[in-house]
């Protein structure tokens, strides 16, 4: 079916190929998922912290537009229990860490925990950039580690103003952990982590502890001066996290701790600062196994299909081919039998008049003689003038001459092969031709005939020729078999039915042997040594077959044999 080359290629290569194509196109759906997920994880969390802010910077602002607090800050120490009690609220209902604040010098004069051991209050933030820039009419936003607290937070602050001049700035808090915490619950963490990294590098916040306050960016000297300076993180100086980058079309890949991912980044809109989602695709490449897997056990599946297909298919080509020669054989061989069946009616024709030679040369010698005596007589009578006596002899000779032509012309019709020709013949006259033909033999064999009685009105549906050739071999057969026989008797029985007739030919020879029985209608069967050539049953039996009549025989109870043909007597169905 397939060449062994097509075989290994099938089986071995294909399956490699489509197995490492599968693979590529799998990972890079995959990573082409992740950085969608990325992209999704970091527009999300963005834009919930950007709220977040927002709600928390107008805080400070709102604070500097109340009058009870322009008149605590610029001096009126009878509001102080209220100014702090009221931060402490606002702290409360925000969410905010802490909100305080700070005169001209930096000294804390308001805080919300001014109540606990922590309180900011007498501490001293001069030093602290959002102190310093909220004098500059710039509303701060400003990341920072917590004195006391020690503790990651967004500072927002702004000046309080009296008569356009700055005479303190309220200052509000958030720690970052906050966001940190949330970011669980916003279902963002599924399988990334997140990172926002200011504008020195330095990582504000995480959900990977280790990464907090550190940064994926090797500090150089300057940068790292004026991180200490700041003292933003106090005495934390931020370590160097080992990461490698590498850049694939449109995707950016990191390398951290033997872990890779993709990469999705945004600018803060309310903060300084830029969100970073990584989303881990480490697993890639394992993830494919199950998917090759399948592509496997599909390929085997196709493939099996494909084979039996293909097998059914060249099984059904072979059942054509097969059928197709079957039918030519048949042919061939129905042609080689009726060839062969020809050549035996033929020769069983020629074994008749071989058998049948002898008495026919007898039939034809007798009146030729007596023509030939008759012929010499007329030559005496014409010489003599006896006219009338010469009259007598010619019509005889005429009548001898006459007999000579029947006997011919009787037998002319065995010398060459007939073709099928189903007539209706009146039965009584076949018969009596028959006997005729076999008049010799019978003669010879010393035969008493019993000629049939049967009403003219008979009709079998035969080809005369060959019927009278049957009715022949069954007579010579008889006349052969009584041979020897003290009683020599040859009859013929009749019945008629509705459709058929029944005709049978009786003698009173020796019978059928019973061993012959078995074999009476085989071709070349015969007991009588050289002298039959075994075919003239046989063809009978096949040429009665074809006129859709049959022929048996048995032998007679009072001795001798009993050949019966059964016949229609109404047009049948093979005729010209
Ligand atoms: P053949 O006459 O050449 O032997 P047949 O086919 O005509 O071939 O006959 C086959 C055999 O059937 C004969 O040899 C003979 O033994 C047996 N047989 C045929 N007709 C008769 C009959 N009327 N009586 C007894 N035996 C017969």
């Amino acid at each position: 079916m397939f060449s062994l080359s097509k075989r290994i290629i099938i089986t071995c290569i294909l399956p490699i190929f489509i197995l490492l194509i599968s693979f590529f196109l799998g990972r890079t759906h995959d990573i082409e998922q992740a950085n969608l997920q990325a992209e999704r994880q970091v527009t999300q969390l963005n834009n919930y912290i950007d709220t977040e802010l927002a709600r928390f910077s107008a805080i400070p602002e709102l604070l500097t537009y109340n009058e009870l607090m322009i008149s605590f800050v610029a001096g009126s120490p009878q509001h102080y229990s209220a100014i702090n009690n009221y931060l402490a609220d606002i702290q409360q209902a925000s969410g905010a860490s802490d909100i305080f604040v700070l005169d001209t010098q930096g000294d804390v004069i308001a805080s919300s925990n001014w109540q606990t051991d922590y309180t900011f209050l007498g501490s001293n933030y001069a030093f602290r950039p959002y102190f310093k820039r909220a004098f500059t009419d710039e509303k701060v936003a400003y990341f920072a580690l917590g004195i006391r607290s020690n503790k990651r937070g967004i500072y927002f602050s702004q000046a309080v103003y009296s008569d356009n001049k700055a005479i303190g700035v309220v200052v509000l808090k958030v720690n970052v952990s906050k966001f940190e915490n949330d970011r669980e619950l916003l279902n963002t963490s599924k399988g990334s982590h997140f990172y926002l990294q200011l504008p020195d590098h330095v990582i504000a916040m995480s959900d990977i502890e280790q990464w907090r306050l550190n940064s994926f960016t090797q500090l150089g000297i300057t940068a790292k001066q004026e991180i200490k300076s700041s003292r933003s993180y106090l005495d934390h100086q931020p370590i160097y996290i080992k990461q490698h980058q590498s850049q694939s079309q449109s995707t950016t890949q990191f390398k951290i701790d033997k872990q890779r991912y993709v990469s999705s980044s945004m600018k803060l809109n309310n903060f300084n600062a830029t969100m970073h989602i990584l989303v881990d695709v480490s697993k890639v490449d394992s993830a494919q196994i199950s998917r090759l897997f399948w592509v496997i056990i599909i390929y085997s599946f196709l493939i099996i299909i494909g084979y039996s297909l293909l097998a059914r298919f060249a099984g059904y080509k072979k059942l054509l081919y097969s059928r197709h020669s079957l039918e030519q054989k048949v042919i061939e061989r129905t042609q080689t039998l009726e060839k062969v069946q020809t050549a035996l009616v033929q020769s069983a024709k020629l074994a008749t008049i071989g058998q049948l030679s002898a008495g026919i040369n007898h039939e034809i010698n007798q009146p030729l003689s007596a023509i030939n005596t008759y012929l010499a007589s007329a030559k005496r009578l014409l010489a003599k003038g006896n006219y009338e006596a010469l009259s007598q002899s010619l019509v005889i000779i005429e009548g001898l001459v006459e007999r000579v032509h029947k006997i011919v012309g009787q037998l002319k019709h065995f010398s060459k092969p007939s073709g099928m020709q189903l007539r209706p013949y009146p039965l009584a006259a076949l018969v009596n031709n028959a006997l005729m033909i076999s008049s010799a033999q019978l003669k010879q064999d010393n035969v008493q005939v019993e000629p049939p009685q049967f009403d003219e009105a008979v009709i079998v549906w035969v080809d005369a020729l060959k019927f009278e050739q049957v009715l022949v071999n069954l007579i010579t057969n008889a006349s052969q078999a009584m041979n020897g026989a003290v009683e020599r008797n040859l009859t013929f029985n009749l019945e008629c039915f509705e459709e058929r007739v029944k005709f049978s030919i009786l003698d009173t020879g020796s019978g059928i042997e019973q061993h012959v029985f078995s074999h009476l209608f085989e071709p070349f069967y015969s007991t009588k040594d050289s002298k039959g050539l075994g075919l003239g049953l046989s063809i009978s039996k096949q040429i009665i077959d074809s006129f859709n009549g049959s022929l048996s025989a048995h032998n007679r109870l009072q001795g001798g044999a009993e050949f019966i043909i059964s016949l229609s007597s109404k047009r049948g169905d093979k005729h010209d």
